[in-house]
């Protein structure tokens, strides 16, 4: 069977979705997004759901911003509920060299728009009343950033996507792309042979792999994050904020009546596992005993792992591939891309159609290390 599509889009994740949504609802007939395993079962669904624009690169800032706006609207727009808590993100900081960071941070995302804004000690404990102030310096807060549900953003672009044509197959793995001299003329996949002359990367952790179908280099490297939740916590203020010990980068936000924690091991070494292990344990307690005590006393009642899927400067690859008509790419965003899916599915779609997007993320193309020009992000957890 060959199947005929105007784009397919590989992986059935924040991006690909979102890119599909965009792509139908302007018009393109014939998107098919094809996704391995079930839709969002990638990094999406394993992450904290954490949507910020607090960021030291003015790109991030404004990908953030832009899709907190999209966020904000996506129940009214897309007729799904997606658990949005406007709570803002707390980063605590415990250096001189964190304050001064933020304080530029919080310069740079003024003058682009954003309301964050460097706190005091006491404010951050009246935010986030599980912390202690000892050795804390300040604090940077954004009120406009909060966080939601992965899985149910997922669903409600697939949902959408479909409404306006595109077509979604699921357990449908691609495993080749057919090229004519430069040009794609078909991928091949698990279901069969789909004739295009457009292929889309948004397979996260997994993309190299799909890159090198095409001799197109994406430096994308996986790596095991944890995650764990917690019973009910009594008297949880309803407006806790995503609180991120910056120096330790130890975050917490509720989830449900109880919190979901996290945290970076820096023993953890490149990969493809997701299997959880307590091996980042004893580091998380100390994290605990160093900013937040109240936490140690809380009964962890679930974990699990998923991928970040980092780049060697931590941040984004976005563009299309100069060697090979036509073969695009969103990927390898380094642990914030759920944040940006909204954004970089509008750019993703005005790249295919050849209009200019309201960002120009060419510095974030995947030339950019050849080119010698990384593009470094210092606001990660
Ligand atoms: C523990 C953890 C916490 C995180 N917290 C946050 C957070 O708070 N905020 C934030 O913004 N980000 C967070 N992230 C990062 C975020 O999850 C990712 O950046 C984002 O989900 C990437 O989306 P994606 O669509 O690019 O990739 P994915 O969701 O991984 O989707 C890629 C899909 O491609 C499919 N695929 C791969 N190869 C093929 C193939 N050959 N054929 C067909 N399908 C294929 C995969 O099955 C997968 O479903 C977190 C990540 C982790 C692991």
């Amino acid at each position: 069977m060959t199947l005929q599509a105007r784009v397919v889009i590989v992986g059935g994740g924040v991006m690909g979705t979102s890119i599909a949504y965009h792509l139908a609802r302007a018009g393109v007939r014939d998107v098919v997004l094809v996704e391995r395993d079930e839709l969002a079962a990638g990094s999406t669904s394993k992450a904290a759901g954490g949507v910020r624009a607090q960021f030291s690169d003015e790109l991030n800032i404004q990908l953030g911003a832009r899709s907190l706006e999209a966020f904000g609207r996506f129940g009214r727009e897309l007729g799904q509920d997606i658990g949005l808590h406007r709570v803002g993100y707390l980063f605590l900081l415990s250096t001189p060299e964190e304050v001064a960071s933020f304080e530029a941070g919080v310069r740079l995302q003024n003058s682009l728009g954003v309301p964050s804004r460097m706190l005091t000690p006491q404010e951050a404990r009246r935010l986030s009343p599980l912390i202690t102030t000892d050795g804390l310096l300040a604090a940077a807060y954004s009120p406009d950033d909060g966080h939601c549900t992965p899985e149910t953003v997922v669903h409600g672009y697939a949902a959408a996507a479909r409404a306006h044509g595109a077509r979604i197959l699921r357990h449908t793995e691609l495993t080749g792309i057919e090229l004519h001299g430069d040009t794609v003329t078909a991928v091949s996949t698990t279901l069969g042979r789909i004739a295009t002359d457009t292929v889309i990367c948004a397979a996260g952790a997994w993309s190299r792999a799909v890159g090198a179908m095409v001799g197109v280099d994406l430096p994308v490297q996986p790596l095991r994050r944890q995650i764990a939740v917690t019973e009910p916590v009594p008297g949880l203020p309803p407006t806790l904020p995503m609180t991120i010990d910056f120096t330790t980068s130890l975050y917490f936000h509720a989830e449900g009546p109880g919190l979901l924690l996290g945290m970076s091991d820096p023993d953890e070494k490149p990969g493809f596992a997701t299997d959880t292990h307590d091996r980042w344990i004893p580091r998380l307690y100390e994290a605990m005993q160093r900013r937040a005590p109240a936490l140690l006393d809380l009964r962890r009642t679930g974990t699990w792992a998923g991928l970040y899927e980092n780049t060697p400067d931590h941040n984004a690859l976005i563009g299309e591939a100069p060697s090979v008509s036509r073969f695009l790419y969103a990927t390898g965003f380094s642990g914030h891309g759920f944040l940006q899916g909204p954004a970089v599915g509008e750019i993703v779609r005005d790249l295919y159609l050849g209009r200019v997007p309201f960002l120009d993320v060419r510095p974030l193309s995947a030339g950019r290390f050849a080119a010698d020009a990384p593009r470094p992000e210092a606001n990660l957890v």
